[in-house]
């Protein structure tokens, strides 16, 4: 039984407020512009109001996503340079607000070779984390759909950065279901979800996974397109959502919505959530 909620946008101050509207257990933000590699700095009056929201609305669990921008993989020394300062950034701004995870791309290999954009990424990250030593916020690589040259669409790999980086209680996971069908893990019944499961325990372990986006897909299996869609509107069988919901080894995991359509949106997919999470436990 995860802890429900969406990506509530509209900056931090009025997030958990927002997210308590909306019916979030959990929520997702950005605490910076996500397209922008400039931000200002917090200020402690910000951070006091995110701590007390976090509390007052009751919100039991938060990730944020980071921005866009940042590619630690890729071969452009300059692109690189500026993804270290911003990834080292957010890491800074979770541990101010006490956000202790912190989701992100594993980035692109673009004019160079997979094996080399792992390197890369993986020796940014050790940097990064031996940079911030007594730092609590956990590092989670989203899992991608894997277009073009774009690391994270597959467990094997994912496992294998986890190893490189070897930093096995910092580094973790946060698994996206609409990512991960399109880069050709079905996700259609309660079976393949559980197979999917089997299949990142062996090679990545469970224990690495900390956190879920829930999106429905509305591009094909293995369409390698990145394209989120309302649950039950997409590709993902709903039951599959029933499945991740009430799975018991996910008590404390967050679990937050990606999909389109803004608040309304958000708060039908929520309403399916839970409606699929009490249908469960009366069973
Ligand atoms: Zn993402
Ligand atoms: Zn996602």
């Amino acid at each position: 039984m995860g802890l429900l909620g969406c990506h509530v946008t509209g900056g931090i101050d009025n997030a958990p407020q927002n997210g308590h509207a909306l019916g979030c257990e959990a929520i997702q933000v950005f605490t910076r512009g996500p397209s922008q590699w400039k931000c200002k700095p917090l200020t402690e009056e910000r951070i006091t109001n995110f701590r007390s929201g976090i509390k007052a609305f009751n919100i039991q669990a938060v990730m944020t996503h980071s921005i866009y921008l940042i590619n630690l993989a890729s071969a452009d020394r300059t692109i690189r340079r500026k993804s270290e300062a911003a990834f080292l950034e957010e890491m800074d701004r979770c541990e101010a607000l006490g956000i202790p995870y912190l989701v992100f791309h594993p980035g692109s290999y673009r004019n160079s070779t997979e094996r080399r954009g792992i390197r890369r990424l993986t020796n940014s990250l050790q940097r990064l984390l031996n940079t911030r030593p007594n730092q609590r916020v956990q590092i989670l690589i989203e899992n991608t759909a894997g277009a073009g040259f774009l690391l994270g669409d597959s467990f094997e790999q994912i496992g294998m950065i986890l190893d490189l980086i070897g930093f096995p209680k910092r580094v973790h996971v946060c698994f996206d279901t609409s990512h991960a069908y399109a880069a050709g893990y079905n996700l259609q019944t309660k079976e393949d979800y559980h197979e999917v499961m089997t299949e990142f325990d062996s090679t990545i372990g469970l224990k690495h996974l900390k956190g879920f986006h829930l999106n429905d897909s509305k591009t094909e299996l293995a369409s390698r397109k990145d394209r989120h869609e309302n649950l039950g509107h997409g590709f993902i069988g709903e039951a599959v959502f029933e499945e991740i919901v009430n799975d018991s080894r996910f008590k404390i995991h967050p679990m937050v919505l990606e999909t389109p359509g803004g608040e309304d949106w958000f708060r039908k997919n929520l309403q399916l959530l839970f409606r699929l999470r009490t249908q469960s436990s009366t069973k």
